[in-house]
């Protein structure tokens, strides 16, 4: 009990700026509460909701974080109902904006966009709204290309800010300002004028997703480094996160075993990289019983919505998807997430995995990991400015299993950590716990030098044949495939030396731009010669598929055991 009190006060300054503004009695309470109940219809705030409310009503500046589906908007909408004047809000995504005019317009609040599909009589409307003290204008949603390029906007802008007609800035998605956000938008940059353009109007930020960096990014770029900052409960003790070894060519088979042990009837949702994936994935799992759709960017809106609505009804169970299924789900009982391969980040790890468990149950978040899914994640990922960066960063989170996954994600995100706090709700707890098979210090140096050589040999011509090699070029999957020809280690170990090696800088991505695709190429990374001349040995913990017995000691035998 008291450990689970200690776990929800993990995140100590959020928690207090939680409860310093959570509470009723201050001179606007009375309107707030009747906002909230005759405008929006709303019995009770979700967590954060009245906080943040407050603190943007007493002038503060504020971010607030807290995951998709959780209740952001209502932190300005209310305040720019309540506070008689209006409020500004920029956001990236016309869609969304869209949705947030309808469903606003059905509350029977007046809110309007500015943007580059706005009608010339609207825009003229909205133009003489923003100065006039008699309008019932009470959002503006704008896009920050819009400001960046409307001198006249702003300009009136600035008169309403004057005139104090306009009471409140929010700009949501607000880690497209960082260019560590993982959706980076040039655009936001001109977002820095707002606080000192528009004096005195307090600004908020809103996010999903915000690691420490991109957090201290965004207050610097938007001017709010005295911001007071809302973190929905970072830790998710209902959630238990475990990683997996994918089994090789595997397209939904292990995940069909794993929803009939542990989940035959509940819901759940399968994450794929690409549209075919998720095609193939769904129809495995069909074939093998469960019941099973697929939703991607492709599918025509209507059976979007089929779909979507299939599965809030539970007459579909499992929901094959890629990223592009997110937005806007709110369904509370999602047993379990697995994601067939590998996220593009540690930030949409933990978005999508978090979409399981919202009514608090538990539920479980899986990960299958296999080397392969590294190199085609990277070759989409490549162009992004911290593309690849981000997606090693996840590997290193798949591939560590002898830490914590929650201190692992704790770590991350800049979240207070102590251990014990995960209650072995993640695979490693759980195995340490009941020591069965954790992870070793296992001495890699044979397989690294290996790996070296035959990338030299390639290089030099004096390898094996095929046109790649004749390049001097290898694949990371031709590269494990050389050297277990040359070693009697399984696949799945040198697998696991290639990933090791790959994040320790020994050895590196090389990409090639083909008129038609992206291909990665292994070369040897800057800190593979100074290791080498060091003369130290590379050792690394890692664990290798569950030995099939447990028996004697330690020896390398055990490690190698599944196949080859
Ligand atoms: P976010 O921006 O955090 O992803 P939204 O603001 O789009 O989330 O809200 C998600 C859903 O939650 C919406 O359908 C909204 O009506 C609902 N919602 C928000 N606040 C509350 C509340 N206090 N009580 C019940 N439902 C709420
Ligand atoms: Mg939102
Ligand atoms: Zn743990």
């Amino acid at each position: 009990e008291s450990l689970m009190g200690q776990i929800a006060a993990a995140s100590v300054d959020y928690r207090d700026a939680e409860e310093r503004w959570d509470r009723a009695g201050f001179e606007w309470s009375g309107r707030v509460e009747a906002a909230l109940q005759q405008t929006f219809n709303l019995q009770t705030f979700r967590p954060l909701q009245r906080a943040a409310i407050n603190a943007v009503m007493a002038g503060e500046d504020v971010v607030v974080i807290m995951s998709t589906g959780s209740g952001k908007s209502l932190c300005y909408q209310l305040p720019a109902v309540a506070s008689g004047g209006f409020a500004l809000i920029v956001s990236p995504l016309l869609s969304l904006v869209e949705d947030q005019l309808h469903q606003l317009k059905k509350l029977g609040v007046y809110a309007a966009a500015l943007n580059q599909a706005t009608e010339k009589e609207e825009a003229k409307t909205i133009d003489t709204a923003i100065l006039d003290a008699k309008s019932p204008l009470k959002l503006l949603y704008v896009t920050p290309e819009k400001l960046a390029k409307s001198k006249r906007l702003m300009n009136k802008l600035e008169k309403a800010a004057d005139t104090g007609r306009l009471k409140l800035m929010a700009v949501d998605e607000v880690h497209c300002c960082s260019q560590w956000g993982h959706d980076f938008r040039p655009d936001y940059k001109f977002l820095n004028v707002l606080k000192r353009q528009f004096k005195g109007v307090p600004l908020m930020g809103l996010t999903a997703t915000a690691t420490g960096n991109v957090l201290d990014d965004v207050k610097k770029m938007l001017g709010i480094e005295a911001s007071i900052v809302f973190r929905a409960g970072f830790n998710r003790p209902n959630l238990h996160y475990a990683v997996e070894e994918k089994p090789k060519g595997d397209m939904g088979e292990r995940i069909a075993e794993i929803i009939k042990e542990r989940y035959p009837t509940q819901s759940g949702i399968v994450y794929c990289l690409s549209r075919k994936d998720c095609e193939v994935v769904a129809q495995n799992l069909r074939k093998l019983g469960i019941r099973a759709s697929f939703y991607h960017a492709y599918l025509e809106p209507a059976d979007k919505t089929s779909v979507h609505e299939k599965w809030l009804g539970g007459k579909i169970q499992v929901i094959v998807a890629t990223v592009a299924f997110g937005m806007g789900i709110d369904k509370p009982d999602v047993r379990f997430v697995i994601h067939h391969s590998i996220p593009k980040s540690v930030e949409n790890y933990y978005q999508e995995s978090g979409r399981a468990g919202r009514d608090g149950k538990p539920a479980a978040c899986i990960l299958m990991y296999r080397l392969a899914d590294v190199f085609r994640q990277s070759t989409i990922v490549c162009t992004e400015q911290t593309g690849k960066e981000k997606l090693y960063e996840m590997v290193a989170f798949a591939a560590n299993d002898s830490t914590c996954r929650r201190e692992t994600l704790a770590g991350l995100f800049a979240e207070d950590w102590e251990q014990g706090w995960c209650q072995n709700a993640c695979d490693v707890c759980a195995r340490s716990s009941s020591s069965s098979s954790t992870a070793e210090e296992i001495d890699l140096t044979e397989e690294a030098k290996l790996a070296a050589k035959i990338i030299e040999e390639a290089r030099s011509g004096s390898g094996s044949s095929g046109s790649e090699a004749a390049a001097g070029r290898l694949t990371g999957l031709k590269l494990v495939e050389t050297m277990g020809k040359k070693n009697k280690r399984s696949r799945d170990f040198l697998e696991a030396v290639v990933t090791q090696m790959l994040l320790a800088e020994m050895l590196m991505e090389d990409f090639h731009f083909t008129p038609y695709s992206i291909v990665s190429y292994v070369v040897k990374g800057p800190a593979y010669d100074r290791w080498a001349k060091g003369g130290s040995a590379f050792k690394r913990r890692i664990r290798v598929s569950a030995p099939v017995s447990k028996t004697t000691s330690r020896k390398r035998k055990t490690v190698d055991s599944d196949e080859d």
